[in-house]
């Protein structure tokens, strides 16, 4: 199996340093194929691996943290527990690829295609589809809708990912949102910081800036994912005033434990984006061995608290089925209340009494 996967590796090297930092060569030599025994998995989920992404892997285990957000893997047929669509986006969509769930939000599914096709991701069902991008029809379409309803004030343009189109395109889009009198915020939901960071350059930078406030939502699961290429592509982000917030997925194996999730965190900071999400993972089909108990992520979280900066610990939520939306779980620190009098258990398992007013 390493040795099918070495191949483009091997091809790098070859060609060298240049064409390795540039953003189309890497999806252009994206890994597409697997071994034999995978093909079944494949036909239903495809895979598209950026050579960057894959050189991060350091190990053989499939339980690696990084092989197993992008090795398919047998399991993902064997699921028969999970929904194809398990948010409904489908159901809450007024106009084609915009979710309309939140009276002030709407969330724009921009394309079909991602720098990573993540095992995990909830919009699997959209791969085998194809990777097709929108038409200047389907964008007019949905910012006429916007356009007509004052309400929205935040446009969030997401998975896919956005940053797969080329930077004018991408403006073509921004700036129709833009245009929009009463869209106060615009959000840029991407993960090519993580996976493919050589996407994010000084033109797309000096791009976004135009358009602020905008902000940059990716998804960093692993301190692994951390490197020198994704800081750099978050520093280009942070220094044209664009912030960076997280939303990781709490994935088995991945990093499902407190001190992974703290080392993951901590690492964020260090490098200026905020842990804004821990998504409990949803209930999609082919992912159902990705998913923990909930009850992980409230013990994760409250492991962090008091432990590490309160600006590393991200709100865990979970995104309910039917499209119920997200709810976050907070770790119970109240141990027993009585009158205005309440006792909690703080972070080292001290109780303190407080008096609370009228
Ligand atoms: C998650 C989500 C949002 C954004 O939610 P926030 O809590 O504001 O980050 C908006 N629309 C949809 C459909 C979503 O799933
Ligand atoms: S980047 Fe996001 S939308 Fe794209 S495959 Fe990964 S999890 Fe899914």
């Amino acid at each position: 199996m390493s040795q099918v996967y070495a191949i483009p590796i091997i091809l790098t090297q070859r060609l060298g340093q240049k064409n390795w930092n540039d953003w189309c060569w890497q999806l252009k030599n994206a890994i597409t194929t697997a071994p034999k025994h995978l093909n079944s998995v494949l036909e239903k989920y495809p895979v598209f691996i950026t050579p960057y992404y894959f050189s991060l892997i350091k190990s053989n285990d499939p339980i690696d943290p990084l092989r197993a957000q992008c090795i398919p893997s047998p399991e993902e047929l064997k699921d028969q527990s999970g929904e194809d669509d398990p948010l409904m986006e489908n159901k809450f969509m007024p106009v084609p690829w915009l979710v309309h769930r939140y009276p002030d939000r709407v969330l724009v599914n921009s394309s079909n295609m991602c720098a990573m096709n993540c095992r995990h991701c909830t919009r699997k069902r959209e791969w085998s589809k194809g990777r097709v991008m929108r038409s200047l029809l389907d964008i007019d379409r949905m910012v006429y809708y916007v356009s007509r309803r004052k309400k929205i004030k935040d446009v969030i343009i997401s998975g896919g990912d956005p940053l797969l189109y080329s930077t004018d395109r991408l403006e073509y889009i921004i700036k129709k949102f833009r245009d929009i009198k009463h869209v106060e915020i615009i959000r840029i939901g991407t993960r090519a910081p993580v996976v493919l960071p050589q996407r994010v350059d000084s033109h797309l930078a000096s791009m976004l800036k135009r358009y602020r406030p905008i902000w940059l939502n990716t998804q960093f699961n692993h301190l692994s994912e951390i490197t020198k290429e994704s800081r750099l592509a978050c520093d280009k982000i942070l220094s044209v005033g664009i912030s960076i917030n997280n939303q990781s997925v709490l994935l088995k194996g991945v990093n499902d434990n407190a001190k992974t999730m703290t080392c993951l965190c901590r690492g964020l900071l260090s490098i200026g984006v905020r842990p804004y999400y821990l998504y409990q993972c949803d209930i999609v089909k082919g992912a159902g061995h990705f998913r923990t108990p909930l009850l992980k992520g409230t013990q994760i979280i409250k492991a962090m608290r008091g432990r590490v900066s309160g600006m590393a610990i991200p709100h865990f939520v979970v995104d309910l089925p039917d499209g119920g939306g997200k709810i976050p779980l907070e770790p119970k620190y109240e141990v027993k209340s009585f009158k205005k009098k309440t006792i909690f258990k703080n972070f080292e398992g001290k109780l303190i009494k407080y008096e609370d007013t009228a």
